[in-house]
């Protein structure tokens, strides 16, 4: 049974961390937060650099950038000891709960981080009305994270007690900069996930727009690389020397046109874009720098990866071409890895008991997901892994201003949680 008052403790803190949205590898307050809950609780707690590989962040924010968010993040009342455990940007936590006995290891993913959205004051808007809007200018929660995190304080709180019977280990997962792909990859490197045997992503809403609905699996998920590349030439008169120039702006338009060009894959759907293009800094000089923004996708992550290794050939070679540097930069990443029958059946049995009124076994997720890196490497391991959804109706789309859930579905989210552990954990 979960306690009386979870439910009221949910809506508390998701509209905590609402009104103050923290942006990727800046979540400072919001991972003191579930560091010092799940510590208060008798997790074990993991933080910063014990669970994540620095190096292997993308687009991390400008030092100055990480440094205004932690000094935001202290003001705002976070633990000053656990924020100096978060060093610069390494803003995740993983709580570990051993019940003493041998077994399996359960983990959860929740991910922490808000938008670059400016959320809108209209009174239609329920945090408007109900006054929990952001208090951070041009940030939002518009993808319900602020719910996630609530949903996994609400695990935090509420599994010890019920786990006094069980066996094995829960591992609660509180993964930096879901947005854009570039946080999961770091607690990846980390090692975060070389002993888990059983893996749930889960997210609020995305194509699931029903309270009470639960969909086992999600698919149409395709794996995807993003990548900036920075060619540097030199400079020259147009007129007078133009010999003596090397045009970094060729060789990146020379890069774009061939990037397209990369052969299909027999195996499966890829994809290539060049989003952005910019260069040069006048009509009569030689251009001495380029940039270039790109990504590609795969139906399956060893298509999208033959797809990059391509995409990075062909920089390296327009930059050759034209006698220029080229300095590539992996800025996002995310896996297609499929949900896997073993995991959904255990959804869909914990989803029966914890009163859904909906089930479904797959339902799309769009777009891409870097939960999937973790899944990858699970399922590497032998282990099983799904990426869930729990249904909200949903006001306006995700990254929407008017974005906003229903509260209700927080504490479902918990009994359907609960109700996973118990089906793997519980001793016969
Ligand atoms: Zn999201």
């Amino acid at each position: 049974m979960l306690p009386a008052s979870l439910s009221a403790d949910l809506t508390r803190w998701r509209r905590d961390f609402h009104r103050h949205p923290e942006l990727g590898f800046c979540e400072f307050r919001t991972a003191a937060t579930v560091a010092a809950t799940l510590a208060q609780h008798g997790w074990q707690v993991a933080a910063g650099a014990e669970v994540m590989r620095a190096e292997a962040r993308m687009e991390v924010p400008p030092l100055a950038e990480i440094n205004a968010a932690r000094a935001e993040a202290l003001r705002d009342g976070a633990d000053p000891v656990w924020v100096a455990r978060l060093g610069a940007g390494l803003t995740g936590v993983v709580g570990t709960f051993d019940t003493g006995r041998p077994g399996p290891t359960v983990a959860f993913r929740v991910d922490l981080d808000a938008l670059p959205v400016r959320e809108s004051t209209d009174a239609t808007h329920v945090p408007a009305r109900e006054n929990f809007l952001s208090t951070r200018p041009g940030r939002m929660h518009a993808c319900g994270h602020d719910g996630h995190t609530a949903i996994g304080l609400g695990l935090a709180v509420t599994l010890p007690a019920l786990a006094k019977n069980w066996r094995g280990k829960i591992k609660l997962i509180f993964q930096p900069a879901e947005e854009g792909c570039r946080g999961a990859k770091s607690m990846v490197a980390a090692g975060v996930l070389a002993d888990v045997d059983f893996y749930f992503a889960t997210h609020l809403g995305i194509s699931l727009t029903e309270t009470g609905a639960v969909s086992c699996g999600t698919d149409h998920i395709l794996a995807t690389t993003k990548l900036d590349a920075t060619f540097r030439g030199t400079a020259a008169h147009a007129g007078v020397d133009p010999h003596l120039g090397r045009n970094a702006l060729l060789a990146a338009a020379t890069a774009t046109v061939q990037l397209h060009a990369i052969a299909r894959h027999g195996a499966g759907a890829s994809r290539v874009n060049v989003g952005l293009l910019e260069g040069g800094s006048g009509r009569n000089v030689i251009a001495d720098r380029a940039v270039l923004k790109l990504e590609v996708r795969g139906e399956t992550t060893p298509i999208c990866q033959w797809m990059a290794v391509e995409a990075e050939r062909v920089l390296r070679a327009a930059a050759a071409m034209h006698a220029v540097e080229v300095a590539i930069e992996n800025m996002g990443e995310a896996g297609s890895a499929p949900c896997d029958d073993a995991a959904r059946a255990i959804v869909r049995r914990a989803a029966e008991k914890s009163g859904a009124t909906r089930i479904t076994e797959f339902s799309p997720l769009g777009g891409s997901e870097d939960a999937t890196l973790m899944m990858d490497a699970v399922q590497a391991r032998g282990g099983s892994a799904t990426y869930l959804l729990v249904g909200t109706p949903l006001p306006a789309g995700h990254h929407h201003p008017r974005f906003d859930i229903d509260e209700a579905a927080l504490l479902r989210a918990v009994a359907l949680h609960t109700a996973i552990v118990r089906e793997i954990l519980a001793t016969p």
